[in-house]
């Protein structure tokens, strides 16, 4: 899938250079974790890394493995700092147009605090 260029405009990345204020749940070198501010769960964490990356296509394809590695041991970390380990939660990624993304800096949502029922709905909405 082509990639858009990163727009250093977006949200996400104005979290990052704190130009916005987020409710942060975890940070470290290469990951910023924060509560989504429109939450569909008890418990809704966004994890982003620091890197300028599109997508999660954009990250897989060109992010260090260092980069990468740290990403996704964050995310179980926060996951296990939110309390979610016992009862279990969802880890999701939209990416681009089919996929609903909104906000182009990859992130991942993680839901819990509740049953979440189906993946996805069984026929795409519209
Ligand atoms: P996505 O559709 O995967 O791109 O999701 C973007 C998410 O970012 C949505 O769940 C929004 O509620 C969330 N969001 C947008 N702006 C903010 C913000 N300033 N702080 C926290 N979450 C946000």
């Amino acid at each position: 899938m082509p990639e858009p260029s990163y727009d250093s405009q977006n949200i996400f990345a104005r979290i990052l250079r704190g130009e916005i204020p987020c409710r942060k749940e975890y940070e470290d070198e290469h990951v910023l974790a924060f509560h989504d501010i429109n939450p569909q769960t008890p418990v809704h964490v966004l994890v982003i890394p620091k890197g300028a990356y599109v997508s999660f296509a954009d990250f897989a394809a060109k992010a260090s493995a260092q980069e990468i590695a740290g990403f996704w041991r964050a995310a179980g970390h926060v996951a296990a700092g939110l309390g979610l380990d016992a009862g279990g939660y969802r880890i999701l990624s939209n990416i681009g147009a089919d996929g609903g993304q909104e906000v182009p800096h990859f992130h991942v949502h993680i839901f819990g605090g509740r049953r979440l029922g189906r993946m996805v709905p069984k026929a795409p909405e519209g």
